[in-house]
């Protein structure tokens, strides 16, 4: 689908246009101004004073078929980038409403295209808005639907009864620990992986780095009186090194962090079943970690197969019981909606098998074509499922978490995701990850160590996000680690200095 905009020079629209667009059509492109070769012409007509008035006229072959107005006063605000983002949505609204009509397709999270729906809730809650006033305002600025309002609102509800304190944590941290590397490659993945028979620079070395990471941060948080909330090892795989390297970084965690006894949550992604071991599970029980990962994605042999996950079914389930017996008990599972091959029978499958284990959390992804996973390069060669099929998916999620007593509490969205829709983390209550909460709604700031760690400092007065990005592979982070943890102390000593501690 070519679309013509007409009466929007700004070049700042074109992405957000873009954005939106892709949420109706497979392919499209916006072509700014008049273009013979358009499928379709829309004319905007904006107007900002006071007030922010817009107008939309959607044509094909130049005979207007569908049309929108939206006003809205424009708010005060001291930096242009905010003002432009008022105005922004205001064009997004008429867009969104036009392109509705002509394609008959509701969107259920409106004009919102960003990745964390329910900072926008947390963010009025703050500001004491009452709950219904702060409903209707999503409703008439952001077109979101009442059904995803009612879920941001159960999310959000949820977080705050886990972390009553959610809003004055910025004086603490939380740490992320990226172990890049996995047994093989999924044909979905774009996180930083590497096989670990592979040739990208050794274990050995990459270890070496992110001990020494580990002691830096480790003493300044010490010398700094900066307590620590949660800690979460993620990657690749985290079980994929041997019980004797677990062994020796969670000594480390314990030496070099301070008052580990308190942290709230240490998390250890076990995703691939084919990385447990007895020993290994040893290890976790030795250094107290209190939730792992087990990540079927799917009961289906065959899908597993397709997309290059190298383990069983029966893998999946043996190592969720050994996790059991050695006493885990916070396990939580992911699984995918709409991987190649699969529709509502393989799905419902999937959560019957869930069934038989109750883990304590169970994370309902939505697949995404990342631009550089494989599956993305030859998507011709993996068939999923239709939009309407993948809404079915996730409304038997929905049901079946209910009536399991799971509740939501946390949730993302991500680019191309299938449906437009969201991945939704579920949990029996009580069981939330403390992490998965504080890292969706940038509350505080996440320290990244290890290798494809993303970094994300938020100034405790001013909510500011400044990102930080160790390397991805692990030859480039073997040479350079000592410079990256330099740098990530020196914004902390900005971030953390006297005169910007909150009152
Ligand atoms: S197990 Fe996870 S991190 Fe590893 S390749 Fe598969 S999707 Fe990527």
């Amino acid at each position: 689908m070519r679309i013509s905009i007409i009466g929007l020079e700004d070049e700042r629209f074109n992405r957000p246009l873009q954005l939106i667009a892709n949420l109706f059509f497979e392919e499209s492109k916006i072509i700014t101004g008049n273009a013979e070769e358009a499928d379709i012409r829309i004319e905007f007509h904006l107007q900002v004073q006071e007030n922010i008035s817009v107008s939309a006229e959607l044509k094909e072959n130049f005979d207007k078929i569908f049309a929108a107005e939206y006003q809205r006063e424009m708010l005060p605000t001291g930096s242009e980038k905010e003002r432009f983002k008022q105005i922004k949505n205001a064009v997004a609204h008429v867009y969104l409403t036009v392109l509705q009509d002509l394609t008959g397709i509701t969107q259920k999270w409106g004009i919102l295209t960003g990745v964390r729906p329910t900072k926008l809730l947390h963010r009025k809650v703050q500001e004491g808005i009452p709950i219904d006033a702060a409903h209707q305002q999503l409703k008439a600025d952001y077109l979101i639907t009442d059904e995803k309002i009612e879920l941001m609102q159960q999310i959000v509800n949820r977080q705050l009864s886990v972390i009553p304190d959610l809003y004055s944590l910025q004086k603490e941290v939380s740490i992320y620990i990226g172990i890049p590397f996995c047994p093989t490659k999924c044909a979905y993945c774009t996180f930083p992986a590497y096989a670990i028979n592979g040739r990208q620079g050794s274990v050995d070395s990459f270890l070496g780095g992110l001990h020494y990471e580990m002691k830096k941060i480790g003493a300044w948080l010490k010398e700094k009186g900066v307590r620590i909330t949660t800690v979460y090892y993620g990657g690749g795989t985290p079980t994929s090194i041997t019980a004797e390297e677990m062994d020796m970084l969670y000594e480390e965690m314990y030496m070099s962090f301070p008052d580990v006894e308190n942290i709230r949550e240490i998390t250890v992604e076990a995703g691939r079943p084919d990385t447990i071991t007895p020993e290994k599970l040893e290890v976790l029980k030795k250094w107290n970690i209190d939730r792992i990962s087990i990540n079927p994605q799917s009961y289906t042999q065959e899908t597993l197969k397709a997309i290059g996950r190298h383990h069983t079914v029966t893998e999946t389930i043996e190592k969720y019981h050994l996790a059991r017996a050695s006493g885990m008990n916070n396990i939580n599972m992911d699984l995918i909606i709409g991987l190649p091959g699969e529709g509502v029978p393989e799905f419902t499958h999937s959560l019957a098998e869930t069934e038989k284990l109750m883990p304590e959390s169970l994370t309902v992804h939505t697949l995404s074509f990342k631009r550089a996973s494989e599956m993305t390069k030859n998507k011709e060669k993996y068939k999923v499922a239709d939009r309407d099929e993948v809404e079915k998916m996730m409304e038997l999620a929905e049901v079946w978490t209910a009536d399991h007593g799971y509740v939501p509490y946390y949730l993302y969205r991500q680019k191309n995701i299938l449906g437009n829709l969201e991945n939704v983390g579920y949990s029996l209550p009580n069981q939330e990850s403390i992490y998965n909460i504080m890292i969706m709604e940038e509350q505080q700031t996440i320290i990244g160590l290890g290798c494809g760690a993303a970094s994300k400092f938020i100034d405790p007065v001013t909510g500011k996000i400044t990102h930080f990005a160790n390397p991805k592979d692990p030859k480039t982070y073997n040479d350079s680690f000592e410079a990256y943890t330099e740098e990530k102390m020196q914004i902390l000593n900005e971030l953390f200095s006297e005169k910007n501690s909150p009152a």
